[in-house]
């Protein structure tokens, strides 16, 4: 395969110079700061704010160089994955020309982004069940293909999708395949991460919004080469992590071995869930699950939807996407939270 990382690039993109930050020229800690037009008596609110922080976020790509094992220069931290995402798209997809493959049922960004952006999108769906039609993607390749979205555990089914269909698409497609990782934490399944020594054109993404806990600091990261990760730190908005996320991720990085715990716990309750659901008469099918969620076959999936909702208990309704008619999605709730949705749910009347 021949992966041409600057032919695949948007054309305007390598002369790009990137936006000089105040922080870029002198990375010293100590000094008198009078170049960033800063206040410098202080914060507005309590803490210490007042100062612009790292535009690449080296203390957190260290620590998380050890936790991934991966070296800092293959790490890119966005507002959430969903900025990666964005990234990718303005870097690698001119608007009008160049297209992307979905492979629905997925998650929805790839899809909203695309748009923003005015690209193209070409779908091809999962099988039956929810696996990677590999020859089928392949075909839909043309010369303006830049980007395959691969999202395994797959959102909104749950499941884990085939390695070697991965294999397959990474060896044939010339351009982006990105891997989504975002539910990896709650699968047996090992990362794509190691497999970045062997395939240029790979870059997987994961977050710290699912298992880590922290969806409300908005901070995703990708995996890639050099060079990839090279292009989203020159696109990106200089500032794009605030202070206040990196200082609460560092903390989160310290504690990274408790995770193991929190993720047993939530695959137990994703357990006691299936074997309770499975009960329910109007409940036709479990999908097994990779991820903090199950994805189910109901009989009458609005009305259960909507009969929640009063009950202020709010799932998804996934019953008008590809592939999932009649389907709910839930996520794993706590024990508590988890018996209050069962207890309703063994109210329902049809
Ligand atoms: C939740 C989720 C993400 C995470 O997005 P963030 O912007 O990092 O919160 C990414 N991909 C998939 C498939 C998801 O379900």
């Amino acid at each position: 395969m021949a992966f041409n990382l600057e032919k695949l690039l948007r054309p305007h993109i390598s002369s790009i110079k990137p936006y000089s930050s105040a922080r870029d020229e002198y990375s010293g800690k100590a000094g008198i700061f009078l170049d960033a037009n800063e206040n410098p008596f202080g914060s507005m609110a309590t803490g210490n704010h007042n100062r612009y922080p790292d535009p690449y976020q080296h203390d957190i790509k260290e620590k998380l160089s050890t936790v991934k094992q991966i070296p800092a220069n293959q790490i890119f931290l966005g507002n959430g994955s969903d900025e990666a995402i964005d990234l990718l798209m303005r870097a690698f997809c001119s608007p009008g020309i160049d297209n992307i493959i979905i492979l629905p049922p997925t998650y929805g960004m790839y899809e909203v982004s695309a748009g923003i952006n005015d690209i193209a999108i070409k779908r091809v769906n999962l099988s039956d069940s929810y696996q990677l039609k590999p020859q089928e993607i392949i075909s839909e390749v043309n010369d303006n293909t830049k980007i395959i979205f691969i999202c395994s555990p797959n959102n909104p089914s749950g499941n884990k999708l085939n390695r070697r269909d991965i294999y397959q698409i990474l060896t044939q497609f010339e351009g982006i395949v990105v891997v989504d990782e975002a539910y990896i934490d709650f699968s047996d399944e090992p990362s794509f991460i190691e497999e970045l020594k062997n395939y240029p054109n790979l870059l997987v993404m994961q977050t710290f919004s699912k298992a880590w806990g922290l969806a409300s600091l908005r901070i995703g990261m990708a995996f890639a080469s050099v060079d990839i990760i090279k292009i989203l730190n020159l696109i990106k908005p200089p500032y794009n992590i605030s202070g206040l996320t990196q200082e609460k991720v560092l903390e989160a990085l310290d504690n990274a071995a408790d995770i193991k715990d929190i993720v047993t716990n939530i695959l137990k309750e994703r357990e006691f869930l299936e074997n309770e659901l499975v009960k329910l008469p109007f409940v036709k099918k479990i999908f097994p699950s990779h991820s903090n969620f199950i994805l189910i076959k109901v009989t009458e999936a609005k009305k259960i939807y909507e009969y929640l909702i009063e009950q202020t208990i709010i799932i998804r309704d996934r019953s008008k996407v590809t592939l999932c008619e009649d389907c709910l999605r839930i996520s794993v709730g706590t024990r508590s939270e988890n018996d209050a949705l069962l207890l309703a749910l063994k109210q329902y009347q049809a």
